[in-house]
């Protein structure tokens, strides 16, 4: 499940009682800190942080590409 804000797709991270927590789908590879946070009685969002530390990524990864990616790397330590 996605949220889309200001283009950036944020995916979510954690509940309270009232309150989803949204993070940046890059936290984690991309260190990014950008966060939104759904108050669900009211049906609103309040935006943590809006700045990302990555510019606007439109491109998906292929699905296989990481696999790939992986493969090669591992091809490359036998060698
Ligand atoms: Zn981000």
């Amino acid at each position: 499940m996605y949220l889309i804000y200001q283009g950036f797709p944020f995916t979510k991270k954690s509940s309270s009682y009232n309150r989803h927590y949204w993070r940046c789908v890059h936290q984690k590879p991309l260190n990014c800190k950008a966060g939104i946070v759904q108050i669900v009685d009211v049906n609103r969002f309040k935006v943590m942080k809006s700045e990302h530390s990555h510019p606007l990524i439109t491109e998906r990864r292929k699905p296989g590409e990481f696999k790939a990616l992986m493969a090669k790397q591992s091809e490359n330590l036998h060698k």
